[in-house]
């Protein structure tokens, strides 16, 4: 039984979808304005693991992340590059692409609208908000009446909206009936990108863009909206609050947040300057090392950026492929008398390790439990094959066990590991026939020419280990 944390009910429940086997699922994607850092790397990362794992359980997931390519900071960025807002947009969503391939996003069958090419169904809903009196336009700009909405305003962020009122600032020259209002539509000014609508020129407002995005692609109801837990308020508050009044149906069933990335106890953020590029990091790491990393904590607990963090991700993604490799390399050994209670104990592991995973993920999502059960059947793995020689039974578990590995940790987790032998095959086959011929040279007790094979080989970084029958050898 899946469990998530819910942040609109503040605790931990089981996930029942709208229509059964169907998950659909609406996750804020980024603003292109720029190249994203890591900290936008964690909620790519991590919703594209839910999804995975939600198709690994079975169900066919609709999932939609929307790029935001129109607003304050793109509109100022193409004024800084003297380019056109669409040209802004297309440089830094092929730049997003560039980046997040490497951390094998799965995009197949993924849906990701542009705000801009949605203004049409945004001028839609704003309508409809204005006609049920949920809002009111003024001098060409559009808000959203919080007032009249009232009792569910603060539901997600748990705040009330007396408190939010005492809180927020009153500008005087505000053209807002009250501070907590907010913009569903913006009168252009001049120099800005702009779109006709029933208020003149003008442009949306931020939140608008996603109410009507996920409610043109899932419907006035779906299962899941995720985003990180920075978009709780005021972003969320409104996209429920305007979806709801416009739609009458219950927009998002659940909502899932994500923590921040740290950096030295402090939030990574481009207003705080302490961020470090996806890019940046990938030039040194590996995408599966990144993402691994973003994947061995629990999605809402913060993670400490560092390059230590990084280093033990690097780590730990070389024990994994180390020990699958050498599952590769025993399969080359010949068949031979087994361990009948060893092959017992590693297929009693591995039975424990899946039901250990799918529980730990079943459990919101705990991928760093997930992780921590798949290393103890890894730990069970080596111990097997240092200790026993394989028989057909032996091959068939120790297979399974490699199998299951490979699935949770390509599939799910989306860690993309190589499991090869480090040589080509063609390689491969030159040094097996190189050591036939020094088979036939030590068959002659020519030890000269045997010995020069092997060592020329070991100048070359191929390892030659004579055994009782056969000589095997590792790079
Ligand atoms: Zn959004």
């Amino acid at each position: 039984m899946l469990r998530i944390f819910n942040t609109l009910k503040g605790k931990v429940e089981e996930f029942k979808p709208l229509k059964e086997g169907e998950v659909s699922m609406y996750v804020c994607g980024p603003t292109v304005y720029n190249y994203i850092h890591i900290g936008n790397a964690r909620p790519a990362i991590f919703f594209d693991t839910v999804r995975r794992y939600l198709e690994y359980r079975g169900y066919n997931v609709k999932y939609v992340q929307n790029f935001t390519d129109v607003d304050d900071k793109m509109i100022k960025r193409a004024n800084e590059e003297g380019i056109t807002l669409k040209e802004v947009a297309d440089k830094y969503i092929a730049a997003y692409f560039e980046d997040t391939a490497k951390v094998n996003l799965k995009e197949d069958g993924m849906l990701r609208p542009k705000a801009t090419e949605h203004i049409g169904e945004m001028i839609k809903l704003i309508k409809t908000l204005i006609e049920k009196d949920f809002a009111y336009e003024v001098q060409g700009d559009v808000y959203f009446s919080v007032k009249n909405y009232n009792e569910k305003y603060g539901e997600l962020s748990k705040q009330n909206t007396e408190d939010l009122q005492s809180g927020s600032r009153v500008d005087v020259n505000d053209i807002k009936r009250s501070p907590l209002d907010f913009a569903l539509w913006k009168a252009a000014k001049e120099g800005e990108p702009s779109w006709g609508s029933p208020w003149g020129k003008g442009r949306p407002g931020w939140h608008i863009e996603c109410s009507a995005m996920s409610n043109k692609y899932l419907g006035p109801t779906f299962d899941i909206h995720g985003g990180g837990q920075d978009l709780i308020f005021p972003h969320h508050e409104n996209e429920i609050a305007q979806s709801k009044c416009a739609t009458g149906g219950d927009f998002a069933r659940y909502w899932i947040h994500n923590g921040y990335i740290n950096v030295k106890g402090e939030k990574m953020s481009k207003s705080l300057g302490n961020f470090f590029l996806l890019r940046e990091v990938l030039e040194k790491y590996e995408g599966k090392v990144v993402r691994f990393f973003v994947l061995s904590s629990h999605y809402r607990k913060p993670i400490d950026f560092s390059e230590d963090e990084l280093n033990q991700a690097k780590a730990a993604v070389e024990r994994i492929e180390n020990s699958l490799m050498r599952v590769l390399e025993k399969m080359d050994e010949r068949d031979s008398i087994g361990d009948h209670l060893a092959v017992e104990s590693l297929a009693k592991a591995l039975e424990e390790s899946k039901t250990k995973f799918v529980a730990a993920m079943d459990e919101d999502f705990n991928t760093s439990q997930g992780i921590g059960s798949i290393f103890e059947l890894i730990k069970e793995m080596n111990k097997f094959m240092d200790g026993t020689s394989l028989d057909a039974e032996g091959r068939e578990v120790l297979t399974a066990a490699s199998d299951f590995i490979k699935e949770a940790i390509i599939e799910v987790l989306g860690v993309d590991i190589k499991v090869e032998k480090k040589v080509g095959n063609m390689t491969s086959e030159l040094v097996d026939f190189i050591l036939e011929i020094r088979q036939n040279a030590r068959v002659e007790r020519n030890w000269a020419l045997s010995d020069k094979i092997r060592d020329r080989l070991g100048d070359m970084g191929v390892k030659i280990k004579d055994g009782k029958d056969k000589t095997t050898w590792s790079i």
